[in-house]
């Protein structure tokens, strides 16, 4: 176990003398989390073969599910890629720096190392100044996976790197809660047809704009089956804790971004997501919440404030022993920012099942269910 430290931005010894030290460690090979617009990011040198290798062992990542490489200036792309298509520059220039990860063809100097193997990279320049400063101060090449313990939700405020990597990294840059709350949007550039391989807030309709034509990878859409609602752990779940490959995986279209086939944002209790008009949903939803206390189950959900107002009119009793509200801004947005986080604090709070309601696959809602179905191992109930 080796010492980690957690430095606070705002507190001494002040935001330079932390990034200097950051940009030490990176440059001799340690590791250090750092806050970035999408979530927070487990940092190695990416060009330096045993940096990458400590991530994996840090995380506990599968050494096939590739890293993202963080750069500070367009400039760099070029030392990270070649044959880099126009359409690159053109989504650069629309959405750099952003939550916009591009997968292109890598340099033969970027080590294999960092990229799981692939002759491909996933490139990203976040707009985060903490993160550009850092990545500048590392000598410009940052690879850097979710700071999360490999299948837990990412982790959106400090504490939850501290959590899951306190003696594993050298250093944590904590700045609070991040801005956007969900990780990147992936598109592959390397074929004929610009694919998206893992949604966010930079959504299909926005790509569109620029690149004319892109498609989903079709695996983001394939339906899951929905086990039973057993109290009993289902053999699902217990894929989840090691970290197996999701049913997804052995289906025949078979997920393009490598590490899409793995369980994801798995908080320990089961997550159960209803489908259906508000009045449907409330009512299995009491019902759910009535068998869990029946049952001595710790149950959490999570609300917008007109389900929260209807499920509690003219009730006395607690509705769950965890309510987390959403607030009266769009469900979406607030479910973006906020779900990793809520799953997080679900944890903290000993709740072993968790109720949400699914929000319209559309937009950013895209990114919502794909992140909340893996939650869910799959676990829709259509009313
Ligand atoms: P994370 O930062 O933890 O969300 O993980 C990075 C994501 O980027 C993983 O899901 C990878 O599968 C994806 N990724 C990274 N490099 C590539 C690549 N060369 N091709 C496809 N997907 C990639
Ligand atoms: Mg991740």
């Amino acid at each position: 176990m080796k010492e980690t430290i957690w430095w606070k931005i705002g507190d001494p010894p002040g935001q330079d003398a932390i990034l200097k030290q950051a940009g030490e460690i990176l440059q001799n090979g340690g590791l250090v989390a750092f806050p970035t617009e999408t979530v927070y990011g487990l940092g190695g040198d990416a060009f330096n073969p045993a940096s990458s290798k400590r991530i994996y062992a840090a995380k506990g990542r599968p050494s096939d599910n590739p890293l993202i490489v963080h750069i500070c200036r367009l400039s760099d792309l070029e030392k990270t890629a070649v044959s880099i298509p126009k359409d690159a520059y053109r989504l650069a220039e629309a959405f750099w720096p952003g939550p916009l990860t591009m997968i292109l063809k890598k340099t033969a100097a970027l080590p294999s190392e960092t990229t799981g193997g692939l002759d491909t990279v996933a490139v990203r320049f976040p707009s985060h100044p903490l993160a550009q400063a850092l990545i500048d101060a590392a000598g410009g090449f940052v690879a850097a996976p979710s700071a999360n313990t490999s299948g837990r939700p990412s982790p959106t405020v400090g504490k939850y790197v501290y959590e899951d990597l306190c003696g594993r990294i050298d250093m944590l840059i904590d700045d609070g809660q991040v801005g956007l709350g969900l990780e990147s949007t992936i598109v592959d550039l390397t074929e004929d047809h610009p694919m998206i391989l893992r949604p966010g807030f930079i959504t299909e309709t926005m790509l569109r704009s620029v690149l004319g034509d892109v498609s989903l990878d079709p695996a983001l859409l394939e339906k899951q089956k929905a086990p039973d609602l057993d109290p009993q752990k289902t053999q699902d779940q217990a894929d989840l804790k090691s970290g197996m490959p999701a049913h997804s995986a052995h289906t025949h279209t078979g997920p393009k971004a490598p590490g899409m086939k793995y369980k994801h944002y798995a908080p320990k209790g089961e997550v159960i997501i209803f489908e259906g008009d508000e009045e449907k949903v409330s009512e299995r939803l009491l019902y759910e919440l009535q068998k869990d206390q029946k049952n001595g189950t710790r149950s959490g959900v999570i609300l917008s404030e007109r389900m929260l107002e209807r499920l509690q009119r003219g009730k006395k009793e607690t509705l769950a022993d965890s309510v987390k509200c959403l607030g009266s801004s769009d469900d979406t947005q607030a479910m973006a920012h906020m779900l990793f986080r809520f799953l997080r604090e679900f944890d903290d709070e000993g709740i072993q099942r968790i109720y949400v309601r699914a929000v319209a696959q559309e937009g950013l809602g895209l990114a919502v269910m794909n992140r909340l179905k893996k939650a869910a191992g799959g676990r829709i109930i259509s009313l």
